[in-house]
């Protein structure tokens, strides 16, 4: 699960993106071995050279890329063009300066001071993985975004359309109206996304799989793509089998299934993807042995997760990547978690690679907060309380560069999210530094505290209460309900009301704990004030979200019973919060959320959902719109010292 600053109209998944700058892309079946120039650019000569060259001439997209390759240390594999015919811009830069008016730009560049020769080496080889991912996440968003990508590197001029395509990782616009709209001329975006056949819709899906009960297990999977049983497709899976038969070990039986299989065939990720998959799994490791010497316990992980890649099993790296001591400076998030991306099911995960440094004092301080942890979690509103670990792996970061999902404005992230994994080895917790402390992402969230509140409150919220909520809120997907009463894991039975519950849980075990923590004396009350307010700020929404929006949806659901519960009163225009009245709403929702995970009912949450969602013009867009004319920046798009250089 990934938190989010003030999360913005967008996909499923309300991300705040960039672009990678892709050069080409081979055909899906047959894939390069390119990667961003721009990731390589201050170690290797030859990418310079290649720098120089592009502002020389209009060098041909393959060309430059075959040039980088001899910067690589994996083989060049065989590189074709990918073709962009047809793609043109859909909408003039007219079109696109209102939201780009509306972009603030967040340049990170991380302190790397620390870092051991061997951790930087490291470095280079997990950004040239990450540039991969990033292709793959784009790839499986949408049939046309890489496609979209090419283009745009080829059309300097278009920078307006290619800030956009960065800012929306794609060539879907979110619009200030918060609707999805093409920029360049490519398709439509549809739920089935770039990872079930076209065309594919929920009813289709539903009625294959009610027909086909058998085949759920295999084609609902969260690493694997579904292909329409062409004869092509068919020959292409097998292929990549051929071609590696590592893959063909790590998954017994899928030979067979490709053969057989009618109507839909399942592919898993590194058989869709194997080529990239390959390239990634070389780059760690390749990282994996530089940092052997200082950081064991590190590359220990990376060879493990390059290993669960080729399997699309992550439990060897997960283990390691949660319960290993790293001793060093480094961290990384790397291959598919999160669902967001899935608008049909919210099953299927979308590619990341984060790259961060630790920072080692506030890393130090959280792990002391923990002590409480198992108090928070047997106050909380439900009878089956678990044991839960007081050791939990949790650090402060800052971010050297994101990749694919990741990218954006995150501020904190906990893996993995599959269950049973979590409740054998726990989780991981990344706090976002240098996202979460940011003094311009907090003036835009304060601006709109400000509009939206009376006045005598508007000083209530602090960065310092955004990051303690948000710390909260992460150690909040440690505890509360983690299976179904039928002990079935949460995603499988509410599907895609599975990652809004937990969000909301997590939300709201957050305002639970600070309390029991302010009781037991552990944060002042002018801290429990400023976290109060800020789990206020979190609710508020600037427009009305859309259902397929998780995290903007169980937010306006919390406004909604935090109105209800007179946790919120509406007078003259703005909001006034009773921090009296705040804990019992808090607890009230929380037992209705637990509940409703507990019974692992989907329609019990889909009717729960509805039944909260009211969007009142007079109420709801009044201060949406309060909010909204205050708002000087909606949109954030990171550039990363690291791969984008200095700005
Ligand atoms: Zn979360």
């Amino acid at each position: 699960m990934a938190e989010l600053v003030d999360a913005p109209a967008s996909g499923a998944g309300a991300r705040k993106g960039v672009e990678v700058r892709v050069l080409f892309r081979a055909p899906s079946y047959a894939r390069g071995a390119s990667f961003g120039w721009q990731a390589i650019s201050s170690q290797c000569p030859w990418a310079i050279f290649a720098r120089v060259l592009r502002g020389l001439m209009r060098i041909s997209v393959l060309a430059l890329s075959l040039i980088l390759a001899a910067c690589a240390s994996a083989p060049a594999a065989t590189t074709t063009t990918i073709s962009t015919t047809g793609i043109a811009p859909a909408w003039d830069a007219a079109r696109i300066e209102p939201i780009l008016a509306r972009t603030q730009r967040l340049h990170l560049n991380a302190d790397l001071s620390a870092l051991t020769p061997g951790e930087r080496e490291a470095v280079r080889e997990l950004l040239a993985a990450g540039e991969r991912m990033h292709r793959l996440y784009l790839d499986q968003r949408h049939p046309q975004a890489v496609a979209g990508s090419v283009y745009l590197e080829a059309h300097p001029e278009l920078s307006a359309h290619r800030d956009l395509f960065r800012l929306n990782s794609g060539p879907i616009a979110s619009t200030l109206d918060n609707t999805r709209e093409p920029f360049l001329t490519v398709e439509r975006e549809t739920p089935a996304r770039n990872i079930y056949p076209a065309g594919t819709t929920r009813a289709t899906m539903d009625a294959f799989l009610t027909a086909h009960p058998e085949r759920r297990a295999e084609l609902i999977d969260d690493r694997g793509v579904v292909w329409a049983a062409t004869p092509e497709n068919r020959r292409r899976a097998l292929a990549a089998l051929d071609r590696y038969p590592a893959l063909d070990t790590l998954h017994p039986g899928l030979r067979d299934r490709l053969r057989t299989s009618e109507t839909y065939l399942a592919v898993p990720y590194s058989v869709a993807y194997a080529e990239d998959i390959y390239f990634i799994y070389e780059r760690l490791i390749a990282a994996a042995d530089h940092v052997e010497s200082g950081d064991a316990a590190f590359a220990r992980y990376l060879r493990l997760r390059a290993r669960d890649l080729l399997a699309d099993d992550y439990e060897g790296g997960d283990a390691a990547w949660v319960t290993g001591d790293f001793t060093g400076n480094l961290n990384a998030q790397i291959g598919a978690y999160e669902t967001y991306d899935d608008a049909l099911y919210g099953v299927k995960t979308f590619f990341s690679l984060s790259l961060l440094v630790r920072d080692r004092p506030r890393s130090d301080e959280l792990q002391a907060a923990l002590a409480d942890i198992q108090a928070v979690e047997n106050a909380l509103p439900y009878s089956e309380h678990r044991e839960v670990r007081s050791d939990i792996p949790v650090g402060v970061y800052n971010i050297i560069a994101d990749f694919g999902q990741a990218r954006g404005a995150n501020t904190a992230t906990i893996l993995p999210n599959d269950a049973y994994l979590a409740r054998q080895y726990g989780r991981t917790i990344l706090m976002r530094g240098n996202t979460l402390l940011n003094d311009d992402l907090f003036a835009e969230t304060h601006r709109a505290f400000t509009a939206a509140v009376i006045a005598d409150q508007a000083a209530d919220l602090t960065a310092e209460g955004g990051f303690y909520r948000t710390l909260w809120h992460e150690v909040g997907h440690y505890l509360g309900v983690d299976q179904t009463a039928d002990g079935r894991d949460l995603d499988t039975a509410l599907e895609d009301t599975s990652a809004l519950l937990e969000e909301m849980k997590a939300d709201l075990v957050s305002l639970s704990a600070v309390r029991l923590l302010n009781q037991r004396g552990r944060i002042t009350d002018a801290q429990l004030r400023s976290i109060y307010a800020s789990g206020i700020r979190r609710v508020l929404q600037k427009n009305q979200p859309r259902r397929e929006q998780p995290y903007q949806t169980m937010q306006l659901m919390q406004w909604n019973w935090f109105l209800d519960r007179g946790a919120l009163r509406f007078e003259n225009g703005r909001l006034r919060i009773d921090y009296r009245r705040y804990p019992e709403a808090v607890t009230s929702l929380l037992r209705e959320v637990l509940a409703v995970q507990r019974s692992g009912d989907r329609v019990r949450a889909n009717a729960f959902i509805d039944r909260w969602t009211t969007w009142d013009p007079a109420l709801h867009e009044v201060i949406a719109q309060r909010m909204r004319e205050t708002e000087r920046t909606r949109y954030t798009l990171v550039t990363y010292e690291a791969i984008d250089g200095a700005q």
